[in-house]
């Protein structure tokens, strides 16, 4: 297995790179260069911006308006738009909804739907957690009962990232209470949040910012012709929705982008009369996460090289690999990040948050530098980041299963 870039390869991100820089609104890029998360109106107009390019729908067949990139070239993209601060497209969008439907879905659909998520017309969002089922996810209870040509949804969703940007959700529901299995009696929906009886209830997260909601549906009415593939087969439209992201899980971009920014945070900080880059604790820190960044970077070329000779559309479990090291090292540099600022990551950062949109008109001055205000924020959301797309320990069930078959 040949794990170096091809001559082609270089050339790419070469490409992806010079039209990220040329392209990307430079408000946004600096946003994300402190740290802060995306706003939607951010990701909009990128994605749009790709889209025109024609590489928002860059994981998708170019059949369906996609590209005909390697699995190399994706995970190049997806890099190289994270070392240079641009935001990632819409997942639920470009990663989840839109591939199902290019698998599971009617004419209608396809012709409906794809074009507007690609271009963030319609802003998707996820509903499958419920309180007591997000591991044990085939236990949902969100209930469908057919009424003649509609659904009527009653239940609850939980966690619902970016539920009260969303025009529409995609979401599991029960349709048969009685199936011989929980996962046989389960249907694929998609949902019009403008239908009466949705209420979306915000849940503030640590970093006190509204990124998840609880999202409740009371005597729902959802057309039939909204569901995707048969009745109680929605679990098979799941297990391929989850299963689809195989490139790009780790967010390896990301971490290195953040290794890069602490080192130039470190050539001003000075610590004991000086730079913090040149204290020797510091340079091992830095050192040891640039290793770890490395060698996920090569099990990711490994688990890319596999899945390009490899067709049979089953998730590699060496993705759970990725997942695992990945967001502990997401972790791990955040954390690097909020030590260099200190005790003055500790301001009312959430104040300062504020100050960066401007809208607000506070201009009372800031503690310590504008950097250090941000660096305690994707601290702790990153906490998270070993629980969304299936927790660590569930991914080191998979492992266990699969490779060690223990
Ligand atoms: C920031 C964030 C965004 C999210 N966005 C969405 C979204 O948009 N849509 C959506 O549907 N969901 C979303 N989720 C929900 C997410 O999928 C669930 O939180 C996740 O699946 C875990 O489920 P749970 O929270 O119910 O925890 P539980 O399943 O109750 O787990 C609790 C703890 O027990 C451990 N555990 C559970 N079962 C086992 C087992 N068999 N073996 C070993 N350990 C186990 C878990 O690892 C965890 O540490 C999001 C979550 C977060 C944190």
């Amino acid at each position: 297995m040949d794990l170096r870039f091809t001559e082609e390869e270089v050339a790419f991100r070469k490409e992806v790179r010079d039209f990220i820089r040329q392209n990307l609104p430079a408000r946004t890029r600096e946003r994300l260069r402190l740290g802060y998360s995306p706003t939607k109106q951010d990701i909009v107009d990128w994605q749009r911006i790709l889209n025109k390019k024609g590489w928002a729908t860059y994981k998708w067949p170019k059949a369906y308006g996609g590209t005909d990139w390697s699995p190399t070239q994706r995970m190049i993209f997806q890099e190289e738009n994270q070392i240079n601060h641009a935001p990632e497209v819409n997942g639920f969008n470009i990663t989840m909804i839109g591939p199902v439907i290019i698998q599971f879905g009617t004419p209608e659909q396809k012709a409906h739907i794809l074009p507007r998520a690609a271009n963030l017309e319609d802003w998707w969002c996820q509903g499958f957690s419920e309180p007591g089922s997000g591991s044990d996810l085939a236990s949902l209870k969100t209930a469908a009962k057919r009424v003649g040509d509609d659904y009527i949804v009653n239940g609850q969703k939980i966690w619902t990232s970016t539920a009260h940007h969303a025009d529409w959700c995609f979401a599991l529901v029960r349709t048969d209470p009685n199936a011989r299995k929980p996962q046989e009696g389960i249907s694929f929906l998609l949902i019009d949040m403008k239908t009466p009886g949705i209420t979306v209830r915000p849940i503030i997260s640590i970093d006190n910012s509204h990124h998840l909601n609880e999202v409740f549906f009371d005597d729902v009415k959802v057309p039939v012709a909204n569901r995707v593939y048969e009745e109680n087969k929605g679990w098979d439209v799941a297990k391929f929705l989850l299963g689809n992201e195989r490139t790009g899980i780790a967010r390896l971009g990301k971490s290195m982008e953040r290794i890069n920014y602490a080192q130039e945070l470190a050539r001003d900080v000075r610590q004991n009369g000086k730079p913090l880059i040149e204290d020797a604790g510091f340079r091992q820190r830095v050192a040891k996460l640039q290793v770890q960044a490395k060698a996920l970077e090569l099990t990711q070329l490994r688990v890319v090289a596999k899945a390009a000779g490899n067709s049979d559309g089953k998730p590699d479990p060496f993705s759970s690999v990725l997942k695992i090291k990945g967001t502990e090292l997401l972790q791990d540099t955040a954390e690097l990040v909020m030590d260099i600022a200190g005790p003055l990551a500790m301001p009312d950062w959430a104040k300062e948050l504020d100050l960066l949109n401007r809208e607000s008109g506070d201009n009372e001055p800031l503690i310590g530098p504008e950097w250090a205000g941000y660096a305690a924020p994707p601290y702790l959301m990153l906490r998270a980041a070993s629980i969304y797309g299936g927790t660590n320990e569930i991914q080191k069930n998979i492992l266990n299963k699969a490779i060690l078959r223990l």
